[in-house]
């Protein structure tokens, strides 16, 4: 292991890696195994021990967990104890009824075929992915919390929940005798709704810890999009981040971006997540890699010299622009 930094989240006991490493894209059958291989065992050897999945990475839907089982298979046996392995539910999984959303029916099974997919008996963390608003919070919380009675997860986290549902979640949680650990929202320089809707401070007052995803746009905030759209960049093959989306404003605003980092000495996904990790509350930055050096450059982040206010002031200037 190297020079990672551990964060506590929130008031727990559990330590995270300042950046994780999430398996949304490039794990799906689309993608070779022996590149997989190779994203995880560069992540892992620069000290990220923290892997995030969800019942539905792929595609298709649960082959990501099917293949980071695999690698656990050949590659971390004797290192379960070393790692947090993360899975949620909530997105839509199977047909019916029981598929989405967030009833104990749904939650618990879900997690069931996540166990069964990555062949192991528990998740470190085990996640309700997004607020329901048509399921009482006491069923979905009371859901995580049987998860962690019947020894299927450790802990629990939510995901994507508006500040006022994320104070609710955890008072119910408390009582219930399961704190909830930890928050997971987007967060990047160009996407800050959780600053504003105040879910950072209400994860910081109840006590948990917050992982960011997406601190780098999908990689519109590295140096990737500066000259035109690469062949096989994820605006190329994903369907969240579309080529339409980069258009010449949006370019401009990256490169003067990129000047500021460049005068920090930094590459812009560098800066991007020494950004995203500037605040005491945010424990862990997850990062998304299709090659194994791109995790060796977003890890070089932690090296970076803390940001002064003018810096700070000239980024705020850019993306206000
Ligand atoms: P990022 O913002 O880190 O984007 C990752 C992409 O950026 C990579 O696939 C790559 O693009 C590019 N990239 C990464 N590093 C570099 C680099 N150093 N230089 C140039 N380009 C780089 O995160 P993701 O959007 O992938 O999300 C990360 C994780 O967050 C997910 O895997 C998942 O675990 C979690 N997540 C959770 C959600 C939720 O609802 N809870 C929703 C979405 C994500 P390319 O592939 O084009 O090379």
């Amino acid at each position: 292991m190297t020079s990672m930094t551990y964060r506590r989240s929130g008031r727990s006991g559990l330590l995270l890696p300042a950046l994780s490493l999430g398996l949304w894209h490039n794990f799906g059958d689309d993608h070779k195994l022996t590149n997989k291989r190779l994203l995880c065992r560069k992540a892992w050897d620069l000290g990220i021990t923290h892997f995030d999945l969800a019942n539905n990475y792929g595609p298709p839907a649960g082959s990501a967990e099917e293949a980071f089982g695999k690698i656990l298979k050949l590659d971390f046996k004797s290192h379960r104890d070393q790692m947090i392995i993360s899975t949620k539910a909530g997105y839509h999984m199977w047909d019916g009824p029981y598929g989405e959303w967030g009833s104990r029916k749904y939650m618990l099974s879900s997690l069931d075929q996540s166990l069964k997919r990555m062949g192991i008996p528990y998740v470190d963390i085990f996640y309700s992915h997004r607020f329901d608003p048509n399921t009482p919070l006491e069923e979905t919380m009371g859901a995580l919390d049987a998860a962690v009675r019947s020894g299927r997860a450790l802990y629990v986290g939510i995901s994507n929940y508006p500040a006022a549902s994320l104070r609710e979640a955890a008072r119910i949680l408390k009582e219930m005798g399961t704190p909830c650990l930890i928050h997971q929202p987007r967060y990047n320089m160009l996407q800050r709704e959780p600053e504003i809707g105040g879910a950072f401070e209400a994860a910081d007052t109840a006590g948990m810890g917050t992982i960011v995803f997406s601190p780098l746009g999908q990689g519109l905030l590295t140096n990737k999009y500066l000259s035109g759209i690469p062949k096989g960049s994820r605006a190329t093959t994903g369907k969240f981040l579309k080529a339409e989306q980069i258009e010449p404003q949006l370019v401009a605003k990256i490169k003067r971006l990129n000047a500021i980092a460049e005068a920090r000495g930094q590459t812009l996904a560098q800066m991007a997540i020494a950004w995203a990790l500037r605040e005491k509350w945010i424990t862990s930055a997850l990062i998304g890699a299709s090659r194994p050096e791109q995790i060796e450059d977003c890890v070089g982040a932690l090296k970076a010299p803390a940001f002064n206010h003018t810096e700070l002031a000239q980024i705020e200037k850019e993306l206000a622009s």
